[in-house]
């Protein structure tokens, strides 16, 4: 595995391999490793002929009270991990290299942008869509993965895409999870040992909605009210939101029918904390994914 931290040596990298006729696969991550990110590597290793990922802590995606100065980094752990998944192009550049400092140039993907996280992280989706389309340039893969996890990122990322024509396919990999069902989350290692049992509560809530919809149950704001009792029966536990919207639009919905997401973001101690529930609707007939 080589590790580039340069723009230009990652830009010549990735024509070379694409002038040889590889496919290029790509993983952006903030790093802090997990099962969540080696499975988008894995699955990357095996659509195409050459592996990149990227580990880079976005400035631009965090708010001024949040988490940057204190996200968990650990390159020398990240980079065995993926030296052990057989990544061929570790990107790691420093700050200052994606955002020199007469930078001023961003791009936002407006209404997929506004609900749901939107409204706790203002400029969080413009400052991942900003990298992300920067990461591309510099990367020029084929294929690019993101874990469904992040659900809203997927649905930006996937309109961006689509409004820039941009000549990369994206590819959503299933949410990775600990044995007892917390999502994997690199902010996980926020939580104390109690905190962590408590954590548990996405997941069931989760659960909770499954079973409503399984017993006829179609009305959002029931469904949601039930979620959210539940949550806050745990003292330790914060929500931001809980929302049953449209899986393409992200809008409410009047009804459980077509493609409907279930989302939540809540903070557990000082980790905030998201997961979902994608739930597919054919004939009356109701397939659940989390
Ligand atoms: P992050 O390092 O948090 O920016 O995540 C990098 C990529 O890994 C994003 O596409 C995430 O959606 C994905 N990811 C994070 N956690 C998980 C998980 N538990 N399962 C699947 N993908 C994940």
């Amino acid at each position: 595995m080589k590790t580039l931290t340069r723009v230009a040596e990652m830009q010549v990298a990735a024509s070379g391999a694409r002038a040889l006729g590889k496919r290029l696969g790509f993983v952006p991550t903030m790093g802090a490793l997990h099962e969540g990110h080696l499975s988008l590597v894995r699955r990357a290793k095996q659509d195409t002929d050459l592996t990149v990922v990227s580990i880079f802590v976005n400035p631009a995606q965090f708010g001024p009270s949040e988490d940057y100065l204190n996200y968990p980094r650990d390159l020398e752990r990240d980079s065995g991990l993926l030296r052990g998944e057989g990544v061929d192009f570790l990107f790691a550049p420093p700050v200052e290299e994606i955002y020199p400092s007469d930078f001023q140039t961003c791009v936002a993907v407006e209404r997929l942008s506004t609900p749901l996280e939107g409204q706790f992280r203002p400029g969080y989706f413009r400052g991942v869509a900003t990298v992300v389309l920067k990461l591309f340039n510099i990367v020029q893969p084929h294929l690019a993965y993101f874990g469904q996890k992040d659900a809203q990122q997927c649905r930006v990322i996937q309109q961006l895409v689509r409004d820039l024509k941009l000549p990369v396919e994206i590819v959503i990999c299933p949410i990775v999870r600990e044995p007892d069902g917390l999502a994997m989350s690199s902010r996980n290692t926020y939580l104390s040992t109690e905190e962590r049992q408590t954590a548990l509560v996405l997941y069931k809530s989760l659960g909770r909605a499954r079973e409503l919809i399984q017993a006829g149950e179609r009305r959002p704001a029931e469904i949601v009210r039930e979620m959210r009792q539940l949550i806050e029966q745990e003292p330790r536990a914060r929500i931001d939101y809980v929302a049953l919207v449209d899986a393409a639009t992200l809008e409410p919905l009047e009804c459980v029918d077509g493609t409907v997401l279930i989302a939540l973001a809540v903070w557990i101690g000082r980790a905030r904390l998201l997961d979902n529930l994608l739930i597919e609707e054919r004939d009356g007939r109701f397939t659940f994914q989390f």
